[in-house]
């Protein structure tokens, strides 16, 4: 049983989970995809290194002044999402991973990330289920999304699946509005 059993790994789940222990608290992560959630490893990150790669190309191509020249630069998409890779993995390493490992050295209750989806079976408790399969339940008082989750559906996404009527498999994804603009800092 833990104090607080949060879903999903992003940067609003790290600052609910570092208040938590801060209070002395134990609290868990889930995470069916990447450490750090959309904004580290999907979104304002990647999508801001390589808006600006792009930019400098348009740029070289659409000098601003009379008298420059139009270059047109060379793209090596594959070095340039290796570069977008590195970054974001050392982001990550810095911003997340080290808070986890931060607890232990603090000798503050330990932040737990338990990989896989989950899956709501009661109010204060959900299965994870692995990529590997393997599944366990964690209790704790939910840090619960914005509409009120069935339980044996998705709890973050409330993904619907597309057999469901009015379903469409699309995940809308709006987590955590139990504590809205408490992420951590966009890069
Ligand atoms: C392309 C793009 C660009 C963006 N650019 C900006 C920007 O420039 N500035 C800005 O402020 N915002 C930007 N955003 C929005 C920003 O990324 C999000 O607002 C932010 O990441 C939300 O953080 P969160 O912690 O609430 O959720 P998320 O970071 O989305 O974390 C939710 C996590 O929950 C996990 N999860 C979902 N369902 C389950 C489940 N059932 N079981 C276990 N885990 C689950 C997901 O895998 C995810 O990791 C951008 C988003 C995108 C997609």
């Amino acid at each position: 049983m833990y104090d607080l059993l949060i879903l999903g790994s992003g940067s609003t789940a790290f600052a609910a989970a570092i208040h938590a222990r801060d209070l002395g608290k134990t609290a868990v992560m889930t995470e069916s995809r990447t450490l750090g959630g959309t904004c580290v490893n999907r979104g304002c990150l990647p999508s801001k290194n390589l808006i600006e790669a792009a930019r400098l190309v348009y740029d070289a191509a659409h000098p601003r002044y009379p008298g420059l020249t139009p270059a047109h630069l060379g793209v090596d998409f594959p070095a340039l999402i290796a570069q977008k890779d590195e970054i974001i993995r050392e982001y990550r390493d810095q911003h997340y991973t080290s808070i986890l490992d931060e607890a232990d050295e603090d000798a503050q209750p330990p932040i737990e990330v338990v990989p896989g989806r989950a899956v709501l079976v009661d109010p204060h408790t959900v299965a994870v289920t692995a990529a590997d399969g393997t599944a366990r339940q964690l209790a704790g008082i939910l840090a619960i999304p914005p509409r009120h989750p069935r339980a044996g559906r998705d709890p973050v996404s409330h993904e619907r699946p597309a057999d469901e009527p009015g379903g469409d498999g699309v995940d809308r994804a709006s987590p955590f509005a139990a504590y809205p603009g408490r992420g951590l800092h966009c890069p």
